[in-house]
């Protein structure tokens, strides 16, 4: 690995080193079966096993029962739940939070499947801030959350308390904190934010859902049947959920609490820097800070060429905002160590120096 790059990209991102060592000698030969973790069969012992202790890992970590919710692994990244979510449990009325670009694609496609009540939403001021007030009343199906917005830089700190069902899109933030995962009736998150490479979605759904489901869904569409096959309906993504398992061991050995601490702090470093440095602004208000993409502007009247230049001369990669909203993003998930957080702000640093 080259060590000296700091790589701060929103995903697919950073992941563990042993990530790396692992996933890639198991390409060369997994397990000592003298075959590649690419050539197995998903029906092979060994991939089963790695389905069973990914799945049951995840819902370890996650704190929840095993009799009262299963753990999927599915294609089509999160995009795919979007419509998944609506398809399966959107029977009259459902409830969205619209907190940015996500939340609006999984309102988007909420409404082909019947009616959708945005009961708050932060568009008024750019997405910058998560809505506080709003009325959750018994009639909605379920209510759906973005828990950490990646494109604006916001973060759900605390979860509204609903009388429906909870849904969250968790893509950017899963397992980066200790919450109570039991507060959610389905969870879902894209893996290559914060869990693994691209091409797999955790699910975390909770077996009584299934219940709602009134529609006929496409078997692929179908939650209960990939409960039902144990995520494998059809071949499934076999090195990506190996990879995803190898990042579950070591979030597990660490701990949501240690993880979440380590992270508060690696955000509470930028955001000081931020705050501090006449060339720069934060984004987003500040009680809605995400502590996993650290939004950010240039100041006016700072050369934003120079500031490059610093970053590209210190192995900086990966914070440039989203094309939607420009300015800078830090992303700063699980993997990304402190010492990549120290050399941004020493490069925040030396920009502010020119202009003494
Ligand atoms: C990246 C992202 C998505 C989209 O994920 P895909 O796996 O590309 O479909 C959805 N929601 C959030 C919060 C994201 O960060």
């Amino acid at each position: 690995m080259n060590k000296r790059v700091h790589n701060f990209s929103a995903g697919p991102s950073i992941l563990p080193d042993q990530v790396f060592d692992h996933a890639s000698s198991a390409i060369k030969n997994f397990n000592n079966s003298g075959l590649s973790i690419l050539e197995i069969s998903h029906r092979s012992k060994d991939f089963i096993e790695v389905l069973k202790e990914s799945r049951s890992l995840a819902l370890d970590i996650a704190g929840l029962n095993n009799e009262e919710y299963s753990c999927l692994y599915l294609q089509g990244g999160a995009s795919l739940q979007f419509l998944m979510t609506a398809y399966n449990f959107l029977n009259s009325n459902a409830a969205y939070i619209n907190t940015g670009s996500w939340s609006s694609k999984a309102i988007k496609e909420a409404k082909i499947f019947g009616k959708v009540t945005e009961i708050a939403s932060s568009a008024d001021k750019n997405f910058n801030y998560i809505p506080k007030r709003y009325d959750i009343n018994e009639q909605y199906d379920y209510l759906h959350i973005t828990s950490n917005n990646t494109i604006f830089g916001t973060q759900f700190h605390s979860f509204p308390d609903s009388n429906c069902p909870l849904f969250a899109d968790m893509s950017s933030d899963i397992f980066s904190r200790k919450i109570n995962f039991s507060k959610f009736d389905l969870i879902y998150a894209g893996a290559q934010k914060n869990l693994g490479p691209a091409g797999v979605t955790m699910v975390l759904i909770k077996n009584s859902l299934l219940n709602m489901i009134t529609r006929e869904i496409p078997s692929m569409l179908s939650y209960k049947i990939h409960i039902d096959k144990d995520s494998s309906f059809n071949t499934p993504p076999v090195f990506a959920i190996y990879c995803v398992l190898l990042n579950l061991r070591l979030i597990k050995k660490d701990g949501l609490d240690i993880i979440g601490k380590n992270n508060n702090l690696k955000s509470e470093l930028i955001y000081n820097e931020i705050d501090n440095n006449k060339c720069f602004s934060g984004f987003s208000n500040f009680d809605d800070r995400s502590e996993m993409n650290v939004t950010f502007n240039l100041s006016d009247g700072y050369d934003g060429e120079l500031f490059s230049k610093i970053c590209n001369e210190n192995n900086i990669s990966g914070i440039n905002g989203h094309r939607s909203v420009g300015g800078y993003r830090a992303s700063i998930y699980n993997a990304l160590p402190i010492e990549s957080i120290k050399v941004l702000i020493k490069c925040m640093k030396e920009f502010e120096s020119n202009y003494n």
